[in-house]
C-alpha cells in the first residue's frame, strides 16, 4: 500500500478540522486534511449561523464552511477528499488508512471527525429538515420565541433542551417513550416544576404534518397493555434529543472515550491519552456542541501539535 509521512494530519473538514489546519498551516507544520464524507461538516446541513461572533447579519452555514476552507487554503494546508477507514496509534509515527488504499504515517494527528445527532428515522424529519425540524435547541431555539415547540427524549439531554426552550418559547411539550424519565433526580425535578412544560410519558412521534413547515405532530400513546390512541399536536418546531453519535470508533482501541464514544481528552485541553494525537470538537465534546466551540478546540489541538514537535 502507497505510504506517504506528513508531520501533521487532520481528520475532518467541519469548524475544528478548518480551524486546525489554519493554525498548523500557520506554523509550518505543512498539515495534510482528509474531509472525510462530508466536507465542511454539519453546519453545511443548516441555514443561517446567526451566532457565530463576527457575522452581525448572520451567514449561511455552507458560506460559513466554504471561507473557513479557502482560508486554511490560503495557508497552504493541503486538503483532500478521503476517508480515514482504519487507525493504527499503537506507536509513533502513527498510521491512518485512507479510504483502504493508502497509508498517512503522522507525527500528530488531530482527530475532528464531529459527531451525528440521531434521529427517529421518520421520512418527515428529512421533509421538514430545517423547515421546523432541529437537534440543536441552542442554534434554533431563538427562531421559536413565544412559540410551541416538542422536544423528544426523556434523557438528561432531553430535560436540559426542554427548559432551555421553555425560556424562549409559550408552550413545551416532552415527548417521552417510556412511562418515566431516564435523566437524573435534579433535571427531572428541574423539568417537572417548569410550568411551560408537559411531559407526554408514553407517547411516540410517527409523523409530522404542515403546509409550509411544521405545523403539528402525529402522535400515538399507549394505553395499557393493547391499547393506544392516536391524535395529532399542534407544534411549531419539533426539536430531537435522543443522543448523538461521535465518529471515533476506528480510534477506540486506542483513546479512552466515554459509554457513547466521546474521546476522553485531558481536562482543559485536546490532548488524548497518546501523545502527539489529540482530539477536537464534537468528536470530543458532549456538552457544548457548537461551531465556535469546535474552532477554539481546533485551534488549539493545532497549537499543541506544533508544541509536541518541537519536543
Ligand atoms: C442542522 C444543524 C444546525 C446547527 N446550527 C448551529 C448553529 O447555528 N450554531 C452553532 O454554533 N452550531 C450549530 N450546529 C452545531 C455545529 O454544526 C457543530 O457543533 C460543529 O459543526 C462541530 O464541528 P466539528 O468540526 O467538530 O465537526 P463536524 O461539523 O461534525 O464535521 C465533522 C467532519 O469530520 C469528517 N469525518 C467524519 N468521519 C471521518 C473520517 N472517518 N475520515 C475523514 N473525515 C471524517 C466529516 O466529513 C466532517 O467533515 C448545528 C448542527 C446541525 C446538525
Amino acid at each position: 500500500m502507497e505510504t506517504e509521512k506528513v508531520k501533521c494530519l487532520i481528520i475532518g473538514s467541519g469548524p475544528a478540522g478548518y480551524t486546525a489546519a489554519i493554525y498548523a498551516a500557520r506554523a509550518n507544520l505543512s498539515p495534510v486534511l482528509y474531509e472525510g464524507l462530508q466536507p465542511g461538516g454539519q453546519l453545511t446541513t443548516t441555514t443561517d449561523i446567526e451566532n457565530f461572533p463576527g457575522y452581525p447579519e448572520g451567514i449561511s452555514g455552507t458560506q460559513m464552511m466554504e471561507d473557513l476552507r479557502k482560508q486554511a487554503e490560503r495557508f497552504g494546508a493541503d486538503l483532500r477528499f478521503g476517508v480515514a477507514t482504519a487507525a493504527d496509534l499503537s506507536k509513533s509515527p502513527y498510521k491512518i488508512t485512507i479510504d483502504e488504499e493508502k497509508v498517512i504515517e503522522a507525527q500528530t494527528i488531530i482527530i475532528a471527525t464531529g459527531a451525528a445527532a440521531k434521529y427517529l428515522g421518520l421520512e418527515d424529519e428529512k421533509k421538514y429538515a430545517g423547515m421546523g425540524v432541529s437537534a440543536c435547541a441552542t442554534c434554533d431555539g431563538f427562531f421559536y420565541r413565544k412559540k410551541v415547540v416538542a422536544v423528544v427524549g426523556g434523557g438528561d439531554t432531553a430535560c436540559e433542551e426542554a427548559s432551555y426552550l421553555a425560556g424562549l418559547a409559550s408552550k413545551v411539550y416532552l415527548i417521552v417513550r417510556k412511562p418515566f424519565l431516564r435523566a437524573s433526580k435534579i433535571m427531572q425535578e428541574r423539568v417537572m416544576n417548569n410550568e411551560k412544560i408537559e411531559v407526554l410519558f408514553e407517547h411516540n412521534a410517527v409523523g409530522l404534518y404542515g403546509d409550509n413547515g411544521v405545523e403539528g405532530v402525529h402522535l400515538v400513546k399507549r394505553m395499557g397493555e393493547s391499547d393506544e390512541q392516536r391524535y395529532d399536536l399542534a407544534i411549531d418546531g419539533f426539536f430531537l434529543a435522543i443522543g448523538h453519535k461521535p465518529n471515533s470508533d476506528i480510534f477506540k482501541p486506542y483513546v479512552d472515550t466515554d459509554e457513547t464514544g466521546y474521546i476522553l481528552t485531558e481536562p482543559g485541553t485536546p490532548r488524548t491519552k497518546v501523545p502527539g494525537v489529540f482530539a477536537a470538537g464534537d468528536v470530543a465534546d458532549p456538552h457544548y456542541r457548537q461551531a465556535i466551540t469546535a474552532a477554539a478546540t481546533g485551534c488549539m489541538a493545532a497549537i499543541e501539535a506544533e508544541r509536541f514537535l518541537l519536543n
